[in-house]
């Protein structure tokens, strides 16, 4: 017997927020360097071990480095030579002292920092990346990748710094402590990769900070101290910030698309933040960016990180107004969006590819169907969509190894049947508690993986022939089964 997809019912959600816009927080120090920025954090990086002595260190060096040429330069222990020395080991000593003393501020006291801020900012052809470091260095590597450094150029500090390839990615190196550099990164140079440095639309672009956040300074492994953010919006216009979401925008989003984007994010994060009974630590950030693409052209791709997310669109199929386009785009949109509680509070073991994405699917559907901004028929298209393409997969192995092939997609499909069979098992469940229950019980086990899942399908369902079900449904091979049949039977929990 077919399966019949259910319809939960529909709980008002209305967003009654007041709109408002955000202003960047622009650092005057650097400010005071350049005008034109979009950003300008400050960051404190931090050695990852604390190492034998303080960023003061610097003096210390050339105190002693003085007192060695005078002896290199008398070539015997003169008098003046010695008392030179001594009055230089005072000083060492002095300064060792004063740093042993010194009152230790709160916190992470002991451990040095170094005080590197990292401003962005549009150039015509890329972005440029702008350290002034408040405490002067001498080295700073990023781990920009050094197969890619023809992409970089400095435009600050050139007569005193050169770029330099350094083990996996390149350094910034002085000829004398610098403090202030700048590198300008060419879009148009962009080598394919899995995360890219750049993400570029017609108008701004998102960068991917950790190529760019020095992690070696002075020869130190540092980490970044207070700077969470992954990804930098590089582009003209103002963010749209609200008390739930902040919105950057491609000016060359094509109007259909725009107009959709801000009310039903403002929607969705009102609808997890309720599912998940949380909000997120941080506001939470979208990125759009938009690419013109052929005509007619439908592609999107999303990146979802802590508390961010970007969605590229590309092709002129967005400059027209249809259903196709606007579901779409909201059920990216609400896909991405779930990530971000995701990745904060139900986080999937990293090998569980079918479960985070297949149950971002499932939880995406429903909360579009439950908020309203799509209809009933839009609903069950999604989900025969989903069964369709989950059909077609299983046709090439088993759930389990599929990523393993290369289709990744069928994660997203089969991930989705899975997980709406699953919290269909009980009366009055949606996705959406299945998926909660599940998080609260499995991060007090052993994390979010597949055993775990399967474990608490037998508590949500109270099958052990649906659990079953479901587990053959995830390691079984239907290659030569009626695959129609196995996700109706996964739904009946007869396989
Ligand atoms: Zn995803």
């Amino acid at each position: 017997m077919p399966v019949t997809f259910r319809l939960f019912a529909r709980t008002s959600n209305a967003s009654t927020s007041v709109v408002n816009f955000f202003r960047w927080i622009v650092v005057t120090g650097v400010a005071s360097v350049r005008s034109g920025f979009d950003t300008a954090m400050p960051i404190v990086f931090v050695p990852k071990s604390r190492p034998k002595s303080g960023p003061e260190d610097g003096k210390v060096a050339m105190a002693s480095k003085k007192a060695s040429d005078i002896q290199a330069v008398s070539g015997i222990w003169s008098g003046s030579a010695r008392l030179a020395i001594i009055a230089a080991g005072a000083a060492v000593l002095l300064l060792i002292i004063s740093l042993v003393l010194r009152p230790a501020p709160q916190g992470i006291a002991e451990v040095p920092s170094y005080d590197i801020r990292v401003a962005t900012l549009p150039t015509e052809n890329g972005a440029e990346i702008l350290y002034r470091a408040y405490t002067p260095i001498s080295e700073m590597t990023l781990l920009f990748p050094s197969d890619q450094i023809d992409r970089l150029e400095i435009v600050e500090g050139k007569d005193k710094i050169s770029l330099k390839q350094r083990g996996e990615g390149v350094a910034l190196t002085g000829s004398e402590a610098f403090g202030l550099a700048a590198i300008e990164l060419d879009y148009d140079a962009a080598v394919e990769r899995d995360q890219p440095v750049a993400q570029v639309g017609t108008s701004a672009a998102v960068l991917n900070m950790s190529y760019f956040n020095p992690v070696q300074v002075n020869g130190q492994a540092v980490r970044d101290n207070n700077s969470q953010q992954l990804l930098r919006w590089v582009g003209a216009g103002e963010p749209f910030t609200n008390d739930r979401i902040q919105i950057f925008s491609d000016i060359g989003l094509p109007t259909p698309v725009s107009s959709l984007l801000a009310p039903a994010a403002d929607q969705l994060a009102g609808h997890y933040a309720n599912g998940f009974g949380r909000e997120l630590s941080t506001l939470p950030q979208l990125m759009f960016l938009f690419a013109d693409g052929n005509a007619g052209q439908l592609a999107v791709t999303g990146e979802a990180v802590a508390s961010q997310a970007v969605i590229k669109y590309t092709g002129g199929g967005y400059l027209n107004d249809t259903p196709e386009m606007r579901r779409l785009v909201l059920f990216n949109l609400a896909h991405e969006l779930v990530h971000l509680w995701q990745l904060e509070h139900a986080r999937v073991a990293t090998t569980t590819d079918w479960l985070h994405e297949g149950v971002a699917n499932a939880l995406a559907a429903e909360a579009l169907y439950i908020s309203g901004l799509w209809e009933d028929d839009e609903y069950l298209l999604a989900l025969e969509t989903a069964k369709n393409e989950c059909a077609a997969y299983l046709g090439t192995g088993t759930l389990k190894g599929a990523a393993g092939r290369g289709h990744y997609q069928a994660g997203y499909a089969c991930g989705h049947m899975a997980a709406t069979a699953l919290a269909s098992q009980r009366e009055g469940g949606t996705v959406m508690s299945m998926w909660r229950a599940f998080s609260e019980s499995a991060t007090q086990m052993q994390g979010l993986t597949d055993e775990a899942f399967y474990q608490f399908a037998r508590d949500w369902s109270g099958s052990d022939k649906f659990t079953s079900s479901l587990r053959s449904f995830v390691i079984s091979n239907y290659k030569s089964a009626d695959r129609d049949e196995v996700i109706d039977r996964l739904f009946a929990g007869t396989l």
